[in-house]
């Protein structure tokens, strides 16, 4: 196998270690080999050394220094960084392996003698921790964690972290994004604009789909979180009412929000936006009986987990008129068999999980995960979710 790719120099109590990535292409492997190096060529000013002055990573390379390197397993870190951002952070930290995917037979083997492992959507469940002795830290590439079985983690003592925050704002953006396609059609007219249908036009102006105005309709919010409230911010900034419900929050802080039972929040709103976790409680949360209450005019848009929609229900639904149209980033199996009813239901458009994907967020994201590691490196683990 050929090395090559990113190159990484680290000090160490060893002196330098000469770092490169291995890839392979499917299911690849990224593979960090060492090479020791003369003293003579540390970087006098390197990126250790300036990264070493802020905290909490600082805390973790002085641990470093004393302490064992620690083998990290990144199991699908394709998604989060496909080249245009850089490991050299969580590379500082330990020995970083880093595979673009994982299927689900060779996480164990992926995983042995690892002391922190990082997944997105490669799931950690009972049989797989039970496998994994070493395993102390988990950080999730992602806010949502229901890939790991966290209760089996806490009684296994491993440590599991995510990233809250991230992504609020471009998966907000694209709640939008949705809703707009929804009421005006942009790409469709577009679309048709440029397939000659303006020219031949008999008036100075057409549309082919009704044409919605927001201001004044009802966003109704299901999981009043982050996501939840810039949304809501968002809603009205178009002069939106907004309605949401949440399992845990009874007060929205906000006199204009109303926090409302589930039932109002299917029966009153034009628009439901989805932005509670998947868990056993919110597992087809959305299905034939609550669709059968909402307006047949109304827009349903899932950028939370797919399974908190029951996708058969939400097809039919859409076929026979029981709702106007659907937006979804999130399907119950991801990528979707072909026999998804949803790929083909009436006015339902499907992105392929992207709401999280700005760069700007992946970066956030990166950033976040690196000092995910630090502090728990440091004996500080922050965001734990067990
Ligand atoms: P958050 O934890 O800030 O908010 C979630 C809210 O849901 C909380 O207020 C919680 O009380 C509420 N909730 C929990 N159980 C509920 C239930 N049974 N019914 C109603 N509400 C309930 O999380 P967030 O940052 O707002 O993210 C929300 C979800 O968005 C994540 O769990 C994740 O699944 C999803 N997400 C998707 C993408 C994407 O790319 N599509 C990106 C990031 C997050």
């Amino acid at each position: 196998m050929e090395c090559g790719g990113q190159r990484f120099r680290k000090e160490s109590d060893y002196g330098v270690r000469k770092r490169c990535f291995r890839k392979e292409s499917d299911y690849g492997v990224r593979k960090r080999c060492f090479r020791k190096d003369s003293l003579a060529r540390l970087p006098k000013n390197g990126m250790i050394e300036r990264r070493a002055q802020r905290a909490p990573l600082a805390k973790a390379l002085k641990y470093f220094r004393k302490e064992r390197s620690m083998k990290i397993v990144v199991l699908d870190g394709y998604t989060l960084n496909p080249g245009d951002l850089s490991w050299e952070g969580l590379s500082a930290l330990g020995d970083l392996t880093v595979y673009d995917r994982t299927p689900y037979d060779q996480v164990v083997e992926r995983l042995k003698g690892a002391d922190i492992a990082l997944t997105n959507k490669t799931i950690l469940d009972k049989a797989v921790l039970e496998q994994s002795p070493n395993l102390k830290f988990i950080s999730v590439l992602a806010t949502g964690y229901d890939v790991v079985d966290v209760k089996t983690a806490r009684e296994r003592g491993i440590v599991v972290s995510n990233v809250p925050t991230y992504g609020t704002l471009s998966v907000s953006q694209m709640v939008f994004a949705h809703l707009l396609n929804l009421t005006q059609h942009v790409a469709e007219h577009a679309q048709g604009v440029a397939q000659g249908r303006w020219l031949a036009s008999p008036d100075w102006c057409y549309w082919e789909y009704p044409l919605i105005e927001l201001a004044g309709l009802t966003m109704g919010i299901i999981g009043f979180g982050r996501i939840g409230r810039t949304t809501a911010k968002i809603a009205k900034a178009f002069e939106m009412r907004v309605i949401a419900y949440d399992a845990y929050i009874k007060d929205s802080g906000d006199p204009e929000i109303e926090m409302v039972s589930l039932d109002r929040i299917f029966r009153e709103s034009d628009v439901i936006s989805l932005h509670c976790p998947l868990t056993p409680e919110t597992y087809n949360l959305v299905n034939a009986e609550r669709l059968k209450m909402m307006k047949p005019t109304a827009f349903l848009i899932n950028t939370s987990r797919g399974a908190v929609v029951n996708n058969a229900d939400l097809a039919e639904a859409l076929n026979r008129g029981i709702i106007a149209g659907a937006g979804l980033d999130v399907l119950e199996v991801e990528p979707p068999a072909a026999d998804n009813p949803l790929l083909t239901a009436k006015n339902c458009y499907i992105t392929p999980h992207i709401s999280w994907a700005t760069r700007s967020a992946r970066a956030r994201l990166m950033q976040a995960t690196v000092e995910n590691v630090a502090a728990f490196l440091a004996g500080k683990p922050q965001n734990v979710v067990n």
